[in-house]
């Protein structure tokens, strides 16, 4: 009897071990990807809309990024794109992406932080690519006067040829809570900043632009031209104190001071 129920313990046993495997969570990465060419140093008063600025002047840097969720591929954010004047990318993301071996039709998700032309400008070059976008954003994409962005970089999914997910508030991507779209409004109506979830690396925060540079993270400061004051102070707000609760890295992703906090391209934090 007693070897009878050892034998049951076992078998109990190693039905749970499988189990335990079959629910691994899927491999994760996070690699920075070039979005843009960083001008020189220039005025950045326009980022303070209480003269905070007058006379600095910084670099301000372009990022997008590749996340790898198992077999799975998100972007977030698409970059300027190649014909941006001065700005544009030397190398185009779906160069970067060749360099990863990685073709365009096996990234599965576009996620875009806001509609500004530096975030969309490369979206076309994924055209089977599920499109999510913050509501409030599309709702202005899709108007009939747009303002400050470009539709025809989205073209192809305002015409239906693409699938597109509007996002009201947070978005679990991939439904495991590994990648979330966190609603971060007030830069734009439907900004959004994204949570990843790192096996070895922990949590890293990328801002989009709830804050463009450091000085403005730290002071509640907000940029003269965003759509909404006490949205992007609200947003700040929740922002950093998730950032405190899970002790996450916090990107701010045209600040070239935080470049760094990624590995270098190719390689990936995980
Ligand atoms: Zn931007």
């Amino acid at each position: 009897m007693r070897r009878h129920l050892k034998l049951l313990a076992c078998a109990m046993l190693a039905t749970a071990l499988a189990g335990a495997r079959a629910q691994t969570p899927p491999e994760l990465s996070l690699t920075r990807l070039d979005c843009g060419s960083s001008a020189p140093a220039g005025d950045v008063s326009r980022f303070s809309d209480t003269f905070a600025f007058n006379g600095l002047r910084m670099q301000i840097v372009f990022s997008c990024y590749l996340i790898r969720h198992g077999q799975e591929y998100m972007l977030w954010d698409t970059g300027h794109a190649l014909t941006a004047p001065n700005v544009a990318p030397k190398v185009s993301l779906v160069e970067q992406l060749a360099q990863l071996q990685l073709k365009p039709e096996q990234v599965k998700f576009i996620g875009i932080s806001h509609y500004h032309p530096d975030h969309i400008g490369q979206a076309g070059s994924f055209p089977q690519a599920q499109l999510l976008i913050g509501k409030g954003d599309w709702d202005n994409i899709t108007s009939a006067k747009p303002v400050a962005t470009n539709p025809a970089f989205v073209a192809h999914w305002i015409d239906g040829g693409g699938k597109v997910e509007t996002v009201p508030l947070d978005k679990d991507v991939f439904g495991d809570g590994t990648v979330v779209m966190l609603a971060t409004p007030g830069h734009t109506p439907g900004h959004h900043s994204l949570l990843v979830r790192l096996a070895q690396s922990g949590v890293v925060l990328l801002s989009g632009d709830l804050a463009h540079l450091r000085e403005n993270y730290d002071s509640f400061g907000v940029p003269n031209f965003n759509t909404h004051r006490a949205e992007t102070l609200a947003s700040l707000d929740r922002f950093k104190k998730i950032a405190a609760t899970l002790n996450a890295t916090v990107i701010l992703q045209h600040d070239a001071r935080d470049v760094g906090k990624l590995p270098a391209f190719p390689a990936s934090a995980k």
